[in-house]
């Protein structure tokens, strides 16, 4: 008996976002996902391109590239939507295409981004006349004087002011950003105390690792309301709590609107008749499950996910569906030895060749399948490094995949 409408495979950033969509449409969902995904581990910004404009920059791109196929007004709409669900969860999201927001990196330079949780944006630091960058003693690689050095060659204006409190944290262990993040959360008094103690103005801006808690904005608005000062948190090191809280978001949407999700649930094989596909299986150390359903879409992440492997060089490989996988042939094309150079990078446009409608192709350009469609980093034709495209590419062509 059929009794999902969609079946999403992977529950990374494109599978939790696919599914949100399904749902909102009131479709019987369920996820089939392992492992984290790459959201706890990412900064929770989703960049859409390299660009000062993006929209201008996207509207160009050429036929094979998949914003191309995904086509910009559900490109649109996925923003939308993400700021939609985000703000429904006392999340709220900031950004469009039409222009990049600067963030702070946890080692005081700007990243830009285009959809942005609201606590990270900077936008506002080039009028601020007093710039505090605070640390928290026994976290780990965040030193606000480095972020000063490396600030004050954007703001040379601004007076900068490093600090760094003593919470009483750790007992003699170094934590990391979540762990600072649930202890802030659980109680937030003596924070806020030596927040208060900097005697900020509103013309002035604190910077702070993202310690505003690991699942909305509660933490952040009961600091703030105390405050006069704006207040900023910046990208850390993994784990991250900007990330958590965008995959608590969303999965706390899914599980209020009655979609499944299976978190051990490794998916290694699809059952097809003729050009469809009737369902998927999943298998664990002591049984193997079949699950039906309409509709599939596959968003297992591409090379980080595990939705594409390579275990011999120019064999790259989708296990559940045997997909067809375009890559760039020739090893010395494969990478360029500068990660963040300025030329793309070979392997990061492998992937699986989709029609608008995000169903892989064959070599001709027709559907392999009615009613599977591919998803996230599993596409190729793409340079996400170069682009910075990734998460914009996750969330609209999950967004396409789910409304078609
Ligand atoms: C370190 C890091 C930092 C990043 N920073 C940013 C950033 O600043 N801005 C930005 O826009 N993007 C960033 N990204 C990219 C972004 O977070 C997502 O990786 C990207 O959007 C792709 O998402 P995805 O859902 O396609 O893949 P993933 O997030 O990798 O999710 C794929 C999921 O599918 C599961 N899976 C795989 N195979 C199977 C199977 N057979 N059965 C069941 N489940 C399976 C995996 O276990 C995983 O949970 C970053 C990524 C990483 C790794």
């Amino acid at each position: 008996m059929i009794d999902s409408d969609v079946i999403v495979i992977g529950g990374g950033l494109a599978g939790l976002m696919a599914a949100c969509v399904a749902v909102r449409r009131k479709e019987k969902v369920t996820v089939l996902t392992f492992g984290s995904g790459s959201l706890p581990l990412a900064s929770g910004a989703i960049d859409f391109y390299n660009s000062k404009f993006p929209e201008t920059a996207i509207k160009n791109l050429p036929v094979g590239h998949p914003y191309y196929r995904i086509g910009l007004p559900a490109i649109k709409d996925s923003i939308n939507f993400l700021k939609d669900v985000t703000a429904r969860a006392n999340l709220p999201y900031t950004g469009d295409l039409s222009f990049q927001i600067p963030i702070v990196t946890a080692v005081g330079t700007l990243k830009y981004s285009t959809l942005i949780p609201e606590s990270m944006d900077a936008s506002l630091l080039g009028d601020v006349k007093k710039i505090f960058v605070v640390g928290i003693r026994g976290i780990k690689d965040f030193y606000p004087r480095m972020l000063v050095d490396n600030l004050k060659k954007y703001f040379s204006n601004a007076d900068f002011n490093p600090v760094t409190f003593d919470l009483n944290l750790l007992g003699g262990r170094d934590i990391n950003c979540m762990d600072a993040a649930q202890m802030i959360a659980d109680n937030d008094e003596l924070f806020i105390n030596e927040l208060k103690g900097l005697n900020a103005t509103p013309e002035d801006a604190i910077i702070i690792p993202p310690v505003l808690g690991t699942t909305d904005n509660s933490t952040r608005v009961t600091v703030k309301t105390q405050l006069h000062a704006a207040l900023i948190e910046t990208t850390c090191l993994p784990p991250a709590p900007t990330g958590v809280r965008l995959q608590r978001a969303l999965t706390k949407y899914l599980e209020d609107n009655g979609a499944r999700i299976y978190k051990n649930a490794n998916v290694f094989g699809g059952v097809v008749e003729e050009n469809r596909i009737t369902g998927v299986v999943t298998k664990n150390s002591v049984r193997e499950k079949f699950y039906p359903a309409r509709k599939f879409i596959l968003a297992t992440g591409g090379f980080y996910g595990g939705g594409i492997v390579m275990r011999e060089f120019d064999k790259p490989h989708e296990p559940i569906f045997d997909l067809p996988v375009k890559y760039i042939v020739g090893e010395e094309n494969w990478s360029n030895p500068k990660l963040f150079a300025d030329k793309p990078q070979g392997f990061a446009a492998t992937g699986i060749f989709v029609d608008s409608k995000m169903r892989p192709i064959d070599s001709d350009g027709q559907p392999l399948f009615e009613n599977l469609h591919v998803i996230g980093a599993n596409i190729g034709g793409k340079d996400f490094i170069h682009e910075k495209s990734l998460g914009g590419i996750a969330i609209s062509s999950a967004y396409k995949a789910a409304t078609i």
